[in-house]
């Protein structure tokens, strides 16, 4: 299979070098005043972005969040230019990015090798993380997708120091949040379950709305002990099985994983 081929483009002006230095040296984005969104494609012709739409209304509320005009034409536009080399049969990554100072830019690249991985499953580890509450105070921007990932990177490299692939927030009082990329789901006593999401902080996930509904509930990790089967629900990775948490083994369903990563990755029937 042809591989992917790296390209980057611009808002308002088109495809540049791949690796272009696009981005002024005082753009707010560098400081995480920005939004963006990761997408999953697969190639073809047409290619298939995953879920665009959603994507693009989530990029919209963080852009205004951010008060950024967003140009919603524009970005399908780029978009849609940018993946259609992709390879049939071949997956990639579009990422669209807008800073506070009006850069947009979208790539799309390989997926990376860390997220095939993730999709047999991952081990994670708890950890606390500050609560926001957005009804109280949305200028917090707790449901946004801003680039303010530092912690979001940091909590990563914490659970890889700690011997894990991924972690799970908890909030001060001890109940579960959200991965650094990704939302919580379990299936426990015959139903869906997700932390509630609303004023604490959690993003409102594109694969979770796919795969729903889920119970907006407030639990803590001990919960997880005795449920069928927990996952990690993202864009790239869709439906990581939860393997084990702070080290205890969780039981798995192979089957339920099966149904909700066909959900959750949109894969194109075999031909
Ligand atoms: N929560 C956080 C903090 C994330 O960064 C992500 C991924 O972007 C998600 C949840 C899952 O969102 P989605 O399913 O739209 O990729």
């Amino acid at each position: 299979m042809n591989p992917v081929r790296p390209r980057t483009a611009v808002l308002d002006s088109g495809e540049v070098a791949w690796d272009a230095a696009v981005v002024p040296a005082d753009d707010a984005g560098l400081r995480g005043e920005g939004c963006f969104e990761t997408i999953l494609v697969h190639g073809g012709r047409p290619a298939h972005v995953v879920r665009l739409e959603e994507h693009l209304d989530r990029f919209e509320r963080s852009a205004a969040a951010l008060d950024t005009p967003f140009d919603r034409a524009g970005w399908a536009a780029l978009s849609a230019t940018l993946v259609e080399e992709v390879p049939d049969g071949a997956e990639a990554v579009l990422r669209l990015s807008l800073s506070r100072s009006g850069s947009g830019l979208a790539t799309v690249r390989p997926l990376p090798a860390s997220v095939l991985a993730g999709r047999d499953g991952v081990h994670v580890v708890t950890l606390a993380r500050a609560t926001v509450t957005v009804a109280d105070a949305p200028w917090l921007l707790g449901a946004a997708k801003t680039s303010s990932y530092a912690v979001n990177g940091a909590a990563l490299r914490e659970a890889a120091r700690r011997g894990a692939d991924d972690a799970l927030f908890v909030d001060a009082q001890g109940f579960l949040l959200e991965g650094p990329t990704a939302n919580l789901l379990w299936h426990l006593d015959g139903a869906w379950h997700t932390p509630v999401p609303a004023g604490r902080g959690v993003l409102p996930g594109t694969t979770l709305a796919a795969v729903g509904p889920a119970r907006e509930v407030l639990r803590r990790p001990e919960e997880l002990l005795r449920a069928d089967g927990v996952w990690l629900l993202s864009s790239l990775r869709g439906a990581a099985a939860v393997l084990s948490v702070d080290g205890t083994p969780l039981p798995g369903d192979a089957d339920l994983t099966r149904r909700l990563q066909q959900v959750a990755l949109e894969r194109p029937p075999l031909h």
